[in-house]
């Protein structure tokens, strides 16, 4: 028997837990049972809202160690010296399945790092894919809803997900990584990390340079097959949340190889891709990956539901010497994640012990519901002020950028040029195993759309590679002449020929 006590939330001892308070042996139940009605209470608010992406999740606490010296691309003090160690908390998750769903669905992978750092919090947020599917956050909700469930039945709706795609030709990349083994990944130890937009970097001298963050997984990319993800799907739907767990439990620690690619401005004026479409990559033998530092983790939380449940990432936490880019699907998430977190865990999450800064915070934020701190006391809360209140650093200025142009939604034009790299990881980068694994998982999930939806994307794989379509062509028993056609016109064309009837 353990010596504590048992309390109610307040503090006070509980007598009995077995128990409610009865008038009489079978007599309705009192209300004064106060012990009572606070658990039941506080049981139906239990579940907080379930992060509407990324909701079935694991994470783990670790540390960042500098390995190499990047200081004359950035200011950041984290990054200062090599050998310097900061505390960090990282989550990994799939995407679009639910709290409960199985951790072996074909799906992106969301890794996602808080470093505790001794100028703020850094948040990285990327995924395990180096690109996306869309490039405006325009597109973002529809998206997501198209890999949800359908509105009538609550069911998967491959028609809704391959409609989406094959009117977005420019996911065409992203669907080929993730139609290969790497879209259903053994576990979250085994996978990189991108982070797939292009962020700023700048130094002391407010010099700026364009990157890309890549950790690369020191176990070794290792994947599943199709049947083995669905076969795991059943047999064990946390496999990735207990091969985590455990593997630290055990002190079998996972690290990841952290580099970065570096483009001057100069160059990303003249670079053949946009550099700040998130559809593309830019090719290591452009950009060659720069050595960074190392990412160890080392502890399991000590409970789900405060730390990796609670933590709260957003692309737009940074610290003096990074800063973002003009990248438009950037642009959206710097809004969406905290204005997210706000609606699932309330105006102030940031104090929640997983999301607090362990450096001093000096904000003129004040109030709101479940402030948990002291509320900055009676010091004056704003700014300008007298009384010596904190003050801004106008030293910590993001470097100033040139922009100009008409505000207007511009349109990205679809060009030829949104085709070439999806094709390259075809027919350059993966081995002949990879590319029959990759036209047997779109076959086996594409059959369920409807006809003139597999035409139209089918041509989008021939648009990349004449081998990737008319192999999946095959596997369809499309005409593959049809493809070919379809392939050879605008998309405009393409889905006024492929329209569905009602
Ligand atoms: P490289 O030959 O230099 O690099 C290819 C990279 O592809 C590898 O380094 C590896 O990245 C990744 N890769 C290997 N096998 C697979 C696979 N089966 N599925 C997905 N990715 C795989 O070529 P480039 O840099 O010129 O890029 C060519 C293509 O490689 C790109 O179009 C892109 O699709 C893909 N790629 C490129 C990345 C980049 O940042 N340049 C990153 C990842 C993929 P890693 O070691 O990071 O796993």
């Amino acid at each position: 028997m353990s010596k504590e006590k048992l309390t109610t939330t307040q503090g006070a001892p509980v007598d009995n837990d077995l128990s409610s308070i009865t008038a009489g042996q079978h007599g309705p139940t009192l209300l004064q049972d106060i012990h009572l009605v606070d658990k039941l209470a506080h049981f139906d608010r239990e579940r907080i809202p379930e992060r509407v992406v990324h909701a079935k999740g694991a994470g783990a606490h670790g540390y960042f160690e500098v390995t190499h010296d990047l200081t004359k691309f950035t200011r950041a003090k984290f990054l200062s010296k090599v050998g310097k160690k900061t505390d960090v908390f990282a989550r990994f998750s799939t995407v679009g399945g639910e709290k409960g769903s199985a951790d072996s669905e074909r799906d992106p992978r969301g890794f996602a790092v808080k470093f505790y750092t001794e100028e703020g919090i850094y948040d990285f947020v990327g995924n395990n894919t180096p690109v996306f599917f869309i490039r405006d956050a325009m597109k973002f909700p529809d998206f997501i809803h198209t890999q949800k469930r359908n509105p009538a039945n609550n069911l998967k709706d491959p028609d809704m997900f391959w409609d989406f795609l094959s009117l977005t030709p420019e996911s065409i990349h992203q669907v080929t990584v993730l139609f290969s083994d790497r879209g259903t990944p053994f576990g979250y130890r085994n996978i990189n990390g991108y982070s797939g937009h292009t962020y700023m970097w700048y130094n002391k001298k407010r010099e700026y340079f364009w990157i890309k963050i890549h950790f690369k997984t020191d176990q070794n990319i290792k994947t599943l097959t199709r049947e083995e993800a669905a076969k795991l799907a059943g047999s064990d739907p946390d496999h990735s949340t207990r091969d985590l767990y455990y593997n630290i439990k055990d002190g079998n620690y996972p690290s990841w190889t952290v580099s970065v690619q570096i483009m001057s401005p100069e160059d990303a004026k003249k670079y053949r891709f946009d550099p700040f479409d998130i559809t593309k990559v830019w090719p290591h033998g452009d950009y060659p990956l720069q050595p960074l530092g190392k990412m160890v983790l080392n502890r399991n939380p000590d409970n789900y539901f405060a730390d990796t449940e609670q933590a709260a990432f957003s692309p737009g936490n940074f610290v003096p010497g990074i800063g973002p880019s003009p990248d438009k699907m950037l642009q959206g998430r710097l809004f969406s994640y905290h204005d997210t977190h706000r609606h699932r865990l309330g105006t102030n999450y940031h104090l929640l012990p997983i999301n607090a800064s362990k450096s001093p915070v000096h904000s003129n934020e004040r109030d709101g519901a479940m402030r948990s701190d002291a509320n900055g006391g009676g010091v004056y809360h704003y700014w300008p002020n007298s009384f010596g209140g904190p003050n801004p650093d106008p030293d910590l200025a993001l470097p100033k950028v040139d922009i100009a142009g008409m505000a207007a939604r511009h349109e990205y034009k679809l060009g030829d040029v949104d085709f070439v790299q999806a094709g390259e990881l075809y027919c350059k980068v993966m081995t002949k195993t990879d590319r029959e694994h990759l036209v047997a998982n779109l076959v086996a999930h594409l059959k369920g759309a409807k006809k003139q939806l597999q035409l139209r994307q089918t041509a989008l794989f021939y648009k990349a590679d004449a081998d990737y379509g008319k192999k999946v062509a095959e596997g369809l028993k499309l005409n593959l002449d049809k493809v070919k056609q379809l392939a050879a016109m605008s998309q405009a064309e393409r889905v006024k020929a492929t329209t569905l009837k009602s």
